[in-house]
């Protein structure tokens, strides 16, 4: 059994350096200044990377996995620096063609669509990738991300919060939590932060949130209210739709994630990572003698703080032993066929609801005596 970690992709453009190599007039750098100025930019890409990884690993909920993500970072030589604004009418020579203005929104940074292929052709240098990255070196606040698409693309000015809040769009699916002036959509959304439905009853229905939300709170709930509710406006809506908390980093950036939302989060973590890493010994039968001691092992994912819980079973029956290791005399089992299992869950307080069981894997071996 390998251990699936999760691999985030960082991609960076918009770094002035001499060549790209396809081009007809490339040249590798050759001068001294120009060789400074890669350096220089490379530096500064270094730094930015580390800045958003720092800034990820330390923000829930992934500071409680960061052992089990990956960053691997893939720079990407353009001629200018910078991203195109068509509105202003400016334009620049980028390896993936970056742009503002995306689909008509100033700050929206995307490539367009006969350009994303550039994306995925720079991410394939690094296959294993679930998440790209994307930052464009641009002075001025932009990003985006494409939901089903796993990619997050953002300007090196906004790369604490403003790309945290970017990867619950195309990590996490979920939607943007502020209000404005769309309208409402005509069914229930499938992402896990927003709803139609303004009662207990209703969220129970539709399988969200209502196990988050204290008997206290009133429902629809009050911006007077903090915890887990049913707030009026978000997804772009003013009126009949409804978030889940008062504020969250899905509608303002300086805030941590709401239950909801971190909930989300960790389910889609799971997508990627099991709560077994590994075990020995291999999951073959075993025939084993009565004078033998086999011992069973267990490497679980770790969580920060603690929160995995580890259960052995002997034929079905629960042991009173909760190590990663198990150490078995045969000689206490009778002659014939046993089997030894254990379940590994994490048992971390941002899930409340694991409809799958994502947050548990079970493991088992066939003993012969
Ligand atoms: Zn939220």
């Amino acid at each position: 059994m390998g251990v699936k970690r999760i691999t985030a992709l960082v991609v960076s453009i918009g770094c002035v350096l001499w060549g790209i190599p396809e081009t007809a007039d490339a040249r590798p750098p050759s001068s001294a200044p120009t060789w400074q100025l890669l350096a220089t930019k490379r530096e500064k890409f270094d730094r930015d990377v580390r800045a958003f990884a720092d800034h990820l690993l330390k923000t829930q909920p992934y500071a409680a996995y960061r052992h089990a993500i990956n960053i691997h970072k893939v720079n990407v030589i353009s001629r200018d620096s910078g991203i195109d604004r068509p509105s202003l009418g400016l334009y620049r020579d980028t390896a993936l063609d970056l742009t503002f203005d995306f689909e008509g929104v100033p700050n929206a940074v995307y490539a367009p669509v006969e350009s994303e292929y550039k994306i995925y052709r720079a991410a394939a240098l690094v296959p294993e990738a679930d998440l790209i990255v994307v930052l464009a070196n641009e002075r001025d606040f932009g990003g985006s991300s494409g939901p089903l698409k796993n990619i997050s693309v953002v300007t090196t000015h906004a790369l604490g919060p403003e790309l945290l809040h970017e990867l619950g769009h195309s990590f996490a699916f979920l939607a943007d939590e502020s209000d404005g002036p769309s309208a409402p959509p005509l069914r229930e959304p499938t992402k896990a932060n927003v709803t139609l439905e303004r009662t207990r009853e209703g969220l129970r229905r539709v399988g969200k949130r209502e196990y988050w939300i204290e008997e206290t709170i009133p429902v629809p709930t009050p911006e007077s209210y903090s915890g887990v509710g049913v707030f009026e406006g978000e997804f772009g809506v003013s009126r009949g739709v409804f978030r889940p908390a008062r504020t969250c980093k899905m509608r303002t950036l300086g805030q941590p994630f709401c239950p909801v939302c971190l909930e989300q989060h960790v389910l889609r973590l799971y997508f990627y990572i099991r709560p077994i890493e590994a075990v020995s010994p291999p999951l073959a039968a075993i025939k084993a003698a009565s004078g033998d001691t086999l011992v069973f092992r267990v490497i679980p994912l770790e969580p920060s703080p603690g929160t995995r819980q580890i259960e052995w079973f002997l034929n079905g029956l629960p042991l009173d032993h909760h190590d990663a290791s198990l150490p078995l005399p045969v000689g206490t089992l009778s002659p014939g066929q046993h089997t030894i299992t254990v379940v590994v869950t994490d048992r971390t307080p941002f899930v409340r609801r694991d409809p799958t069981g994502l947050l548990s894997s079970r493991v088992s071996w066939t003993l012969t005596r």
